[in-house]
């Protein structure tokens, strides 16, 4: 993953890169072109204005020297040779030419090559006198048509361009010998002047090769390409640039830029060709009558410089756009990380709560399953109290039988005795007699049937539910089912009651069972003493809502050790086949059905005392009132 991404970030860096190379080439190119179009645009304007000049000035002097050739006075310095007055005339008339049209010399020759008169014929460097039959110009003319000829003057080392006609002889005007010429030489040095105010450089060539202009004075005179033997010496001969020695001047083309345009280095001289040269766009033009090339070389620094700018600039703009789409990358990914953060969060959350939810249900399920067993483990408690309880009331009874049956056989044998005597007292007709015995059987049959009927309902399981039942009612049952055992074992019963009956909530037959266990134990507890006494005491705490039983007896006692274990189940002091230590713990349960408790302690004056705390039940309604 880490690296994938960091494949995907280099193929993207890469590729950013790649594009702002190609954008950064081609502002340069463009801009490089732009600026060599702006130079080239205002380098040929300016090559038109300055060649539309010079055009307008070799025209203007063209036709001077044809004007002049017909000129009778000069016409008639040459047909007439030697007379003052002419070459006077002819020379006043030259000047006056001269000054009027600007040219720099005008002059006549003759057929010689010598100069008769010139509009210079005051000056110390006149021509007057001064044979230029070496000139082509004046050659031309001789051949009888327009001389035209750029040279550096001899004489007065002036660089001038010299138009010549031929003048002819006035009788045979057009197709008569050529007399002479005149030559009008018009200037050019006026030219450079103008055009150094501009800040290209201007080169003029001539029809060999050899600059003879320029705004540069050093380039003046030098040959832009080399030159034959034959040129060399037609130029010595016409001593068309003096005594000027024509050094090369060296000029290199660049390879041409991408839009097919040319630079051109210059180098001064040889000389000089290891210093670096001086870079120009050229724009060229040519002037066929005059056979010259002008070439407008413009200067390119600031084209680097525009290059530069320009592609500082769209390096800027390109910087800032990548930045801003960095930073706007960046504030995606962010975005991107805190909404997948924010997702993980939620379902991390989700799958906690999930988890926490099935604890919770299972936990719950657990629950409810302790739940069933408890409730299951309680019926089974409740129904194994309830035989056991049935177990010990039988127990119980079977211990009372031996009691009962002496109980049942006592009225029964006197029964059966007042029955006989009744006989006998019929048998003798003592009626009154009789009466009174079977008088006396009916109230021993009600004693039996009281015992039978407390049996019945000990014997009987009763139902859960609990009711006020009558504390001193249990109480006198109890002692009536252990009447014949109390009575064998000569025991004191003292009873303190209350004179009112009070009522507990319990149930009938359950109550009853709690004494019978409780005056069993005592009596168990009694048969060494000497002294046999149980005392009953039943106070009613109103008030509290609860009645207190305390059942005391004058036996051993309670060892105090094992006092705890006293409610436990198996717990018995007694020798094997007399108990089995389920009577108190079954009393503690019972008397916890009725929400009461039990305890049990040493009373003052030696023997066990039995504690029972009961709910009271309310008095009744119309009791209270
Ligand atoms: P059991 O009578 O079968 O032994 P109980 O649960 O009724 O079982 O009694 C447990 C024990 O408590 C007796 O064995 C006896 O040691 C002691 N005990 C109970 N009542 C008394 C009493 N009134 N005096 C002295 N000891 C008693």
């Amino acid at each position: 993953m880490r690296t994938l991404f960091k494949l995907s970030t280099l193929i993207a860096i890469a590729s950013i890169s790649a594009i702002a190379g190609v954008v950064l080439w081609q502002t340069a190119t463009i801009s490089r072109q732009i600026a060599f179009d702006q130079i080239e645009e205002r380098g040929r304007n300016t090559l038109n204005l300055l060649v539309e000049n010079l055009r307008g000035d070799l025209e203007k002097f063209r036709y001077l020297p044809k004007v002049l050739s017909t000129d009778p006075v000069l016409v008639a310095a040459l047909t007439t040779p030697g007379s003052k007055d002419l070459i006077n005339r002819s020379n006043a008339e030259l000047a006056r030419v001269s000054g009027v049209s600007g040219a720099s010399d005008v002059y006549l020759m003759d057929a010689s090559g010598l100069t008769v008169a010139a509009s210079n014929w005051d000056l110390e460097k006149t021509f007057v006198g001064k044979n230029f039959r070496y000139r082509p110009y004046f050659q031309q003319a001789m051949d009888g048509r327009l001389g035209r000829y750029f040279a550096l003057g001899t004489t007065s080392g002036e660089r001038g361009y010299y138009f010549a006609y031929p003048v002819r002889d006035p009788e045979k005007r057009a197709t008569g010998p050529v007399i002479g010429a005149v030559v009008v030489k018009l200037p050019v040095g006026h030219h450079e002047d103008s055009w150094a105010r501009s800040d290209s450089e201007v080169v003029v060539i001539d029809d060999m090769g050899v600059v003879f202009m320029s705004t540069r004075p050093a380039w003046r005179y030098t040959t832009t390409r080399p030159l034959t033997d034959e040129t060399l010496s037609t130029i010595r001969d016409s001593r068309r640039y003096g005594s000027e020695v024509l050094q090369a001047l060296v000029t290199e083309r660049s390879d041409p830029q991408p839009d097919g345009r040319f630079l051109m280095t210059v180098r001064h001289h040889a000389a000089q060709v290891r210093r670096p040269g001086e870079s120009f766009l050229v724009v060229e033009e040519n002037i066929r009558d005059a056979g010259w090339r002008v070439l407008l070389l413009s200067r390119t620094d600031d084209v680097q410089t525009q290059v530069r700018t320009a592609v500082a600039v769209a390096a800027a703009l390109l910087t800032s756009l990548a930045m801003a789409a960095a930073a706007l990358h960046q504030r995606r990914r962010r975005l991107a990380d805190r909404i997948a953060l924010q997702q993980r969060a939620t379902s991390q959350l989700e799958r906690r709560v999930e988890e926490r939810t099935k604890d919770l249900m299972q936990a719950n399920v657990d629950l409810q399953r302790e739940v069933a067993e408890r409730k299951r483990a309680e019926e089974a408690v409740r129904q194994t109290q309830a035989s056991l309880v049935q177990a010990t009331k039988l127990a119980a009874l079977g211990q009372m039988s031996a009691g009962l049956s002496h109980e049942l056989n006592q009225p029964l044998a006197a029964i059966r005795s007042y029955a006989d005597n009744a006989k006998g007292f019929v048998d003798r007709g003592r009626v009154e007699q009789a009466i009174r015995n079977l008088g006396e059987i009916s109230g021993l049959t009600d004693r039996m049937a009281r015992i039978i009927r407390n049996l019945r309902t000990y014997s009987r399981e009763e139902p859960v539910e609990l009711r006020p039942v009558s504390i001193q009612a249990a109480i006198e049952e109890a002692l009536t089912l252990l009447g014949q055992r109390i009575e064998a074992d000569q025991v004191e019963i003292v009873k303190d009651l209350p004179d009112m009956d009070v009522q507990v909530i319990a149930g009938a037959v359950r109550l009853q069972q709690v004494f019978v266990n409780l005056i069993s134990n005592a009596l168990d507890a009694m048969q060494h003493s000497e002294v046999r006494r149980i005392t009953i005491t039943v106070r009613d705490a109103r008030e509290r809502g609860s009645v207190l039983v305390d059942v005391a007896d004058s036996g051993q006692g309670i060892d105090e050790k094992e006092i705890d274990k006293l409610f436990d189940p198996f717990y018995s002091t007694k020798e094997v086949g007399q108990g089995m230590g389920l009577g108190l713990s079954i009393t503690y349960g019972l008397v916890s059905q009725f929400g009461g408790s039990i305890q049990a302690a040493n009373g003052e004056q030696g023997g066990a005392v039995l504690s029972l705390v009961l709910n009271r039940s309310p008095e009744p309604v119309e009791a209270v009132a």
